[in-house]
């Protein structure tokens, strides 16, 4: 594909904002259709429908294509902390999720179904995945370790007679106990759950309830076995995934194949992948969005994916390793994760043979100028990408796309602001170049998701239109520069009043991550006893010991100052590994907590309490 200059996609954007059905029409191209959509799309946004008349399947899209020319290629790599791994081809992939579709379909899972997982990053999570796709079904993706209330709640509110789930899982060196806690949700609580299914990975010790748990090893029908996939239409569910939590209670998104269709054309161009070539590795757990990745463009696209369980920090050497063993070419992480190599120091991303890496792309939270610097420096032959998402969005609001051309990175920014993104100020006029305001998008893209259980888009609505109407809101703060690069400075709701003037937590965050000896941090405001203040919560680098006082002055030799400096061991954490400002906020002020469902270890919020109350 010829690579175009800056110039050329600042053109080709613009040219998709002034005729955006043009480009959705062409995009239709990025799967394969059982059935041709007759037109692009049909009613106006945000209840606007798309590819009118198009039916197609996602796992049919995945292996059934692609299996004639690559049964012996590998689909996956499966590994674990400890070193163990595991090559799944295109054959097995087939030949698996031929298994688990007959089965879950014995189950009586139909078109139009929800199922829920609960799974480790394990091959069978794969499996069972594409199955639901094979059948129609929508999958319903949880994380390890949510309350069990909030697990209960998400069941109910998915509506799943079938969860599927693991005997345990690996992390960090601990056992997981996963069926134990299935247990205590469907005993404590009220859910349309009728069966469990456990994979048991090899171990007995766990209980299974009689008529209503079927352990996998047992059930699994034997022998080759071909279920035929459903056509699905273009604007049909696929998936559920509640977004993060990280401004309050997290909400429960559905998105289309529609989805699929235009994520695909954006991960082509985020990640520049070289189809039917590239091995790509995901670092996502079940339950956040990007984990679909796996599922929805790399077998789709005849690549090989990397699945990796358990933790990535378990071992300095273990990023770089995984990399080395597979011969990664393209990774797609987390920004949290990032941070975290720079603290784990170069051996994280020496110590193995990183060759054949071309490029990493960063996803979550903005991407610190120090971060960004110190990758570059420890990984000169790698680039650094970035890509701006919600999951109510699914498509970049703002990314690198060194798919696309070859395009200078800015530090602090996500890249260019992608179609029909604006910055407007607080009557919702858009604003030009430079001038900070509130970050929203356009409603014309096949990739929006919707609310699960809100068929009238009432909640919608009201969530996300009312309050800049004709826009979908992002809650996020920031501006954009000449060259139309994206700032993101933060969440609206943490904006800092710093003499006066609105500033955006990243703006000192990016700062104080500069310092060498930092791994992370944290900056909000806060009232005290009627008093308006600034903190910054430093997390130091493993094994470095930094003073108050030591950051004080790096701040102020930087022209800023904050109120109070607090050193702690990590910061309170959404599952999906954003920082929740919102929890440091309510600790300092002595207010509610608010919806905590989403937070990762509610044991920080005591280590905190302890270090702000000394
Ligand atoms: P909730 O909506 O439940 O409060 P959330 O907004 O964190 O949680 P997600 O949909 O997982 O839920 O995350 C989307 C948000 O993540 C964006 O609104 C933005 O603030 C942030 N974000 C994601 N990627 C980037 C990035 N590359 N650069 C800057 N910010 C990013
Ligand atoms: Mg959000």
């Amino acid at each position: 594909m010829e690579l175009y200059s800056l110039s050329k996609i600042r053109k080709f954007i613009k040219e998709v904002e002034e005729n955006p059905l043009k480009f959705w029409w062409e995009t239709r191209k990025m799967i394969k259709w059982i059935v041709e959509p007759k037109d692009v799309a049909e009613g106006d946004p945000p209840k606007i429908k798309w590819y009118i008349g198009g039916k197609s399947n996602i796992c049919w899209n995945a292996i059934d294509v692609n299996l004639d020319e690559n049964k012996d290629k590998v689909a996956f790599y499966y590994m674990n902390e400890n070193g163990f791994t595991k090559a799944i081809t295109y054959w097995d992939l087939f030949y698996e999720v031929n298994r688990v579709s007959y089965l879950l379909k014995e189950l009586g899972v139909k078109k139009g179904d929800t199922v829920s997982l609960l799974m480790p990053n394990i091959p069978e999570a794969l499996y069972f995945a594409l199955a639901i796709y094979r059948l129609g079904g929508i999958i319903a993706m949880h994380y390890l370790g949510l309350s069990p209330q909030t697990f209960a709640e998400r069941l109910n509110d998915s509506g799943s007679k079938i969860l599927v789930t693991a005997s345990k899982g690996f992390r960090n060196g601990s056992e997981i106990r996963i069926k134990d806690y299935v247990d205590k949700v469907l005993s404590e609580y009220k859910t349309p759950v009728e069966k469990v299914i456990v994979v048991g990975r090899g171990f007995s010790d766990f209980n299974l309830v009689q008529n209503r748990d079927l352990l996998y090893e047992d059930i699994a029908p034997k022998g080759k076995i071909y279920v035929k996939p459903e056509e699905i239409e273009s604007n049909d569910p696929v998936i559920i995934a509640y977004t993060s939590g990280t401004t309050g209670k997290p909400k429960g998104i559905y998105s289309s194949l529609a989805y699929i269709v235009a994520s695909t054309w954006a991960l082509k161009a985020v990640l520049g992948f070289r189809e039917g070539e590239d091995v790509i590795w995901i670092l996502s757990d079940l339950g956040w969005l990007t984990w679909g990745g796996n599922i929805h463009f790399i077998p789709q696209k005849r690549l090989t994916g990397v699945i990796f369980e358990g933790f990535i920090g378990y071992k300095r050497e273990l990023f770089s390793r995984v990399i080395e063993r597979f011969n990664v070419n393209l990774v797609w992480m987390p920004t949290t994760l990032l941070n975290m190599l720079k603290s784990l120091g170069e051996e994280s991303v020496k110590a193995g043979d990183i060759s054949s890496l071309r490029l990493i792309l960063n996803t979550g939270e903005p991407l610190n100028p120090g971060t960004w610097q110190w990758l570059r420096e420890n990984m000169p032959d790698v680039v650094i990408a970035d890509s701006y998402w919600m999951t109510e969005y699914g498509f970049p609001i703002a990314a690198t796309p060194f798919g696309l051309g070859e395009i200078p990175y800015k530090p602090g920014s996500a890249g260019l602001k992608f179609f029909g993104v604006k910055v407007v100020d607080d009557d919702g006029k858009p604003l030009p170049p430079n001038q900070k305001g509130y970050i929203v998008l356009s409603m014309l893209n096949p990739a929006m998701g919707r609310l699960w259980n809100d068929p009238d888009m009432e909640r919608f609505i009201k969530i996300y239109t009312s309050r800049f109407p004709n826009y979908v809101y992002t809650g996020d703060y920031g501006f954009y520069d000449n060259d139309g690069y994206l700032y993101v400075l933060g969440r609206v709701d943490d904006i800092i009043l710093a003499g006066g003037n609105r500033v955006g937590t990243m703006e000192i965050e990016g700062i104080l991550v500069s310092n060498p000896d930092i791994a992370e941090a944290a900056v909000v405001g806060y009232n005290r006893n009627n008093n308006y203040r600034v903190a910054a919560f430093i997390v130091p680098k493993a094994g470095i010991n930094i003073s108050i006082d030591s950051v004080r002055n790096y701040l102020r030799d930087k022209g800023y100052s904050v109120d109070d400096i607090f050193i702690v061991r990590r910061l309170p954490k959404t599952k999906s590994a954003k920082i929740m400002r919102r929890l440091l906020r309510a600790l300092l002020s002595n207010e509610p907590l608010g919806d905590i469902s989403a937070l990762d270890d509610i044991n920080v919020l005591n280590e905190l309490r302890a270090v702000i109350n000394k």
